[in-house]
C-alpha cells in the first residue's frame, strides 16, 4: 500500500527513469500495478500467499512487477539474472514458484529447464504483447495481510554452500524502511534512487523506501552497473543516489578521476555487502568527499545491522579517528546486535567473537528448512556467521566468516587484515586469501592476486610489504598470481572455489 499512498499524494511526481527518460508518474505507476495486481489474480489464477520468481535483469517492468506483487499479497522470489539454468531451476523448485517472470535475452534459460519444475504454470516474457496486455485488467484493491505474511523469498548468494530461502515479512521490509530513513539517509520527493546493483540482490529493497517518499526510481538502459553510463546518468537526473558493491565503487571512483565526470548530483553512495578494503575507501573518498554510507547486513536481515553514516564517515576522515575508518559503523537504530564468545556470552570492547543480531529486520526462517532456521536463529537472536568486535565507542569491525578464518598453530587469521595490507601495493588490483591445510600448522595462509595492469609485482615485495605491517606468522606462504577471481552472481569472491583448487591432485 505504500506505492498506493505515493500514488494518492504525489501522482505528478516523476517515478520511473529509464535512463534518461521518465516513464512514468506516481500516479499512473500506482494504477498500472493496481491493473498488473489484478491480472496476477483473474489472469494467472495466483491466490494471496502464492509465489512468483522473478529473473529479469534490472528493467521497468521488473519495479511494476514487484508491486503488483505485494499490491495482491504474493511473496516475490528474485533470483540473479546472472544465475546458471541449474540454479535457477534449484530455486525456482525450492520455492514452489507458479510463475517465473523473465525479459528477453533470458527466456530462453528458463524455457530450458520449465518442464523440470513441477510447480512452474507460466513463463511470461515481459517484451510479449500478453505482458503488455495484462495492464488493461481491471485493478483489484490491495490485499488484506498481516504484518507476518511472506513478502520476499530471498535465496542467500551460497558463498559458503546451497542457497537457503530467507523468509521476510511485511513487517521485516516496512522496519528496514524506517531503518533507512533512521540510519541510511533522508528521501524527499525530488530525490533519486539508481538501480545499478542487480534488484534481485537485497539493496533491490531500497525501492521501499524511495517508493514511500515519492522519489525517482531510475534503472540504467543498460540493465546493471555501467560505470560510464553512471556518469551520464549523473549529468541529467538531480540528487542521485545509489547502492553499489565494493568493487563497484572502485571502478567508478577510477572512472570519475578518469573522465573528471562531474559528480555535484550525487546525493550518496551506499556500499556494503563485501568487506570494502581501506585503499579503495580511501581512494573513494578522496574522489566523493564524505557522500559514503556503508551498510552492513545479510540476506536474512537485509541491509539492517549496522551503517556507517555520512556523519561517521566525515568523522573517521580526521587524523584522530582515522582507524575507525576500518569499522562498519553503529548497530541500526532497528534492532539489537551483540558480540558473543562461544559459551553465548556478551564480549568485553574489542575482543573478537561472533555477531548476533536481535530484531523486526530479521528474517521469520528459511523456506522449508526449520533445521536450518533453528541453528541461525536461536531464542530470537540471528547468529550471522560472521565474526567481529565492538570499540568503546560502539562501532563494529568485521574481521572475516567465521568459515573463512585461517586457525594457523592453533591461531585465528583474518583474512581482511592480510588482504588489507596487500592491496596498499601498487601493483595488486585484487587479491583473496584463503587457508590451505598443513599437516604441521593445520592450515597456511596463501594468497590469490590479480596484478593491476601493467602492474609489476612480485612475491618477495609482497612478502617485504607484510613483514613491516602484519605479524610473521600471519604472511603469505604462497602467492598466487592469477588472471581474475571466482565470483559469484553478485560479484562476491567464492573462497570455496579457492579452497578446492587448493586441494591435493588438483590444478
Ligand atoms: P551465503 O550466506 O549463501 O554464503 P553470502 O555470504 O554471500 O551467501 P549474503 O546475504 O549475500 O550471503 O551476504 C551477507 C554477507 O556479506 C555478510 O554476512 C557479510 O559477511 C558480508 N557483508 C555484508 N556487508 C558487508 C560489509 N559492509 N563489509 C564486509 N562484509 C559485508
Amino acid at each position: 500500500s505504500l506505492l498506493e499512498r505515493a500514488g494518492r499524494t504525489f501522482p505528478t511526481q516523476p517515478a520511473i527513469a529509464h535512463g534518461e527518460r521518465i516513464l512514468h508518474d506516481y500516479g499512473s505507476f500506482s494504477r498500472r500495478c493496481a491493473a498488473l495486481a489484478g491480472a496476477l489474480r483473474s489472469q494467472a489464477e495466483l491466490v494471496q500467499g502464492d509465489r512468483i520468481a522473478l529473473f529479469m535483469k534490472n528493467s521497468p517492468e521488473y519495479l511494476e512487477i514487484l508491486f503488483a506483487a505485494w499490491h495482491a499479497g504474493i511473496t516475490v522470489v528474485p533470483v540473479n539474472a546472472k544465475l546458471s539454468g541449474g540454479e535457477l531451476k534449484y530455486i525456482l523448485g525450492h520455492s514452489g514458484a507458479r510463475i517465473c517472470f523473465t525479459t528477453p535475452g533470458l527466456a530462453e534459460t528458463v524455457h530450458h529447464i520449465a518442464d523440470d519444475v513441477a510447480t512452474l504454470e507460466h513463463v511470461i516474457d515481459t517484451g510479449t504483447a500478453t505482458f503488455a496486455d495484462w495492464f488493461n485488467t481491471v485493478p483489484v484493491p490491495v490485499a488484506d495481510l498481516a504484518s507476518d505474511d511472506a513478502a520476499w523469498l530471498f535465496y542467500t548468494s551460497g558463498t559458503t554452500g546451497t542457497p537457503k530461502g530467507a523468509m521476510l515479512t511485511h513487517r521485516n521490509l516496512i522496519t528496514m524502511n524506517y531503518g533507512y530513513f533512521m540510519d541510511v539517509e533522508s528521501v524527499a520527493p525530488g530525490d533519486s534512487i539508481l538501480h545499478a546493483a542487480p534488484l534481485s540482490h537485497g539493496s533491490g529493497l531500497y525501492v521501499l523506501p524511495h517508493v514511500s517518499a515519492a522519489a525517482l526510481q531510475i534503472i540504467p538502459e543498460s540493465g546493471g552497473f555501467d560505470a560510464d553510463e553512471i556518469c551520464d546518468l549523473l549529468g541529467t537526473h538531480r540528487s542521485v543516489s545509489f547502492f553499489a558493491a565494493p568493487t563497484m565503487v572502485k571502478r567508478l571512483t577510477q572512472k570519475v578521476r578518469e573522465r573528471r565526470a562531474d559528480t555535484t548530483e550525487l546525493r550518496n553512495i551506499i556500499y556494503g555487502g563485501g568487506p570494502m578494503y581501506l585503499a579503495d575507501l580511501r581512494d573513494a573518498l578522496d574522489v566523493f568527499g564524505n557522500r559514503l554510507v556503508e551498510i552492513y547486513g545479510q540476506g536474512e536481515t537485509p541491509m539492517t545491522i549496522t551503517a556507517k553514516s555520512r556523519a561517521l564517515h566525515a568523522r573517521c576522515n580526521t587524523p584522530e579517528h582515522a582507524h575507525q575508518l576500518a569499522s562498519v559503523g553503529m548497530p541500526n537504530a532497528v534492532v539489537d546486535v551483540r558480540v558473543v564468545g562461544d559459551d553465548g556470552a556478551t564480549l568485553p570492547a574489542n575482543e573478537v567473537g561472533e555477531i548476533i543480531v536481535r530484531g523486526d529486520t530479521v528474517m521469520s526462517g528459511y523456506w522449508q528448512n526449520p533445521e536450518a532456521t533453528r541453528e541461525a536463529v536461536v531464542d530470537g537472536w540471528l547468529y550471522t556467521g560472521d565474526r567481529g568486535c565492538m570499540d568503546e565507542y560502539g562501532l563494529l569491525y568485521l574481521k572475516d566468516r567465521s568459515k573463512d578464518v585461517i586457525i594457523s598453530g592453533g591461531t585465528n587469521i583474518y583474512t581482511k587484515e592480510v588482504e588489507d595490507v596487500l592491496l596498499t601495493h601498487p601493483g595488486v588490483f585484487e587479491v583473496s586469501v584463503v587457508g590451505r591445510p598443513d599437516p604441521e600448522w593445520g592450515e597456511v595462509v596463501v594468497a590469490f592476486v590479480v596484478a593491476t595492469d601493467g602492474g609489476d609485482v612480485t612475491p618477495e615485495e609482497l612478502d617485504q610489504l607484510c613483514l613491516e605491517k602484519i605479524a610473521r606468522f600471519k604472511r603469505p606462504k604462497e602467492y598466487f598470481f592469477v588472471d581474475d577471481l571466482p565470483k559469484n552472481a553478485y560479484g562476491k569472491i567464492v573462497k570455496n572455489t579457492l579452497r578446492e583448487r587448493l586441494r591435493p591432485g588438483t590444478d
